[in-house]
């Protein structure tokens, strides 16, 4: 099943052609073997009882962790943003009652604001953290209603998976999200077209840390400094995953963003990063 939808991912979509680019770094391989890619499973949980628990951006061995050229970037002469750099942290999955509310914690000690990709059901069942996020500044975007792979899916229920989880964002928010990332990160080019029609971007990530996967908080620590970028987008989780994988990504959290913060990198949500022109076409679009 992982290995069908890893070449359908390769056929269907320019996004893993996008993420191999010459300046691939060398970046510390995550340990976990190609046969425990958390692939979808095809079934879509239909039911409020069913989290999606399997909730990796599954990425083939070759597309992980890999960043645009720096120079991709379409920088502007907005002078607010001249000789700043830019990031974006990116939480996927919650919101949840556990994980979610001591990530935002941290991004308040810090002040560093994020973005949230949320899943509809799980926004459906924790509104209150859903209107915490957008109360202390951060970006919600969607994440499919119940976190399927949307490349499966026909038309119709495509639609309804991205409608569903806005009207269960505005319920909740009052603000409905402009931003998707397709689960495990698998679109194709009809999945862009919905999302356009929806007049809505999909954004990608330059750094993926395997958090979900129950990574080490020191390689995904590794992972994180060596491939941060000017416009990156890194990609966490604040739900799901392997048992205890949100604990380490609440660990790692407040050392990248010391560590980050003292090479001079600001912390923004992804709203942000595409006002002030420092991103890579190449991954939201
Ligand atoms: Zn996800």
């Amino acid at each position: 099943m992982s290995q069908e939808w890893s070449l359908n991912g390769l056929i269907g979509g320019a996004v893993f052609a996008d993420t191999t680019t010459p300046t691939e770094t060398a970046s510390p391989a995550p340990t976990v073997p190609p046969t425990e890619s958390n692939a979808p499973t095809g079934t879509a949980p239909s039911t409020e009882s069913e989290t999606p628990t399997e909730t990796a951006e599954s990425t083939p061995p070759s597309a992980q962790s890999t960043a645009p050229p720096v120079t991709d970037p379409q920088e502007t002469n907005q002078d607010k943003y001249q000789g700043r750099k830019l990031i974006a942290l990116t939480f996927d999955d919650g919101p949840d009652s556990k994980y979610t509310p001591q990530i935002l914690d941290i991004l308040k000690k810090y002040d560093a604001k994020a973005t949230f990709f949320v899943v509809g059901l799980q926004v459906a069942k924790n509104p209150d953290v859903a209107r915490r996020i957008i109360k202390e500044g951060h970006t919600i975007g969607n994440h499919s209603w119940s976190h399927s792979d949307l490349t499966k899916l026909s038309e119709k229920k495509l639609k309804a998976e991205i409608e569903k989880t806005q009207q269960a964002v505005v319920k909740a928010t009052g603000i409905a999200p402009e931003l998707v990332r397709a689960p495990y990160g698998a679109y194709s080019d009809k999945v862009l077209k919905s999302i356009r029609l929806e007049h809505m971007k999909h954004v990608y990530w330059t750094v993926d840390t395997r958090d979900w996967a129950g990574t080490s908080v020191s390689d995904m620590r590794k992972n994180v400094l060596t491939n941060a970028h000017k416009g990156g987008v890194i990609l966490m989780h604040s739900f799901g995953g392997r048992k205890h994988a949100i604990e380490h990504t609440i660990e790692l959290l407040p050392s990248i963003i010391e560590e980050l913060g003292d090479k001079g990198y600001e912390f923004v949500t992804v709203e942000e990063l595409i006002e002030s022109g420092q991103f890579h076409s190449s991954i939201i679009k």
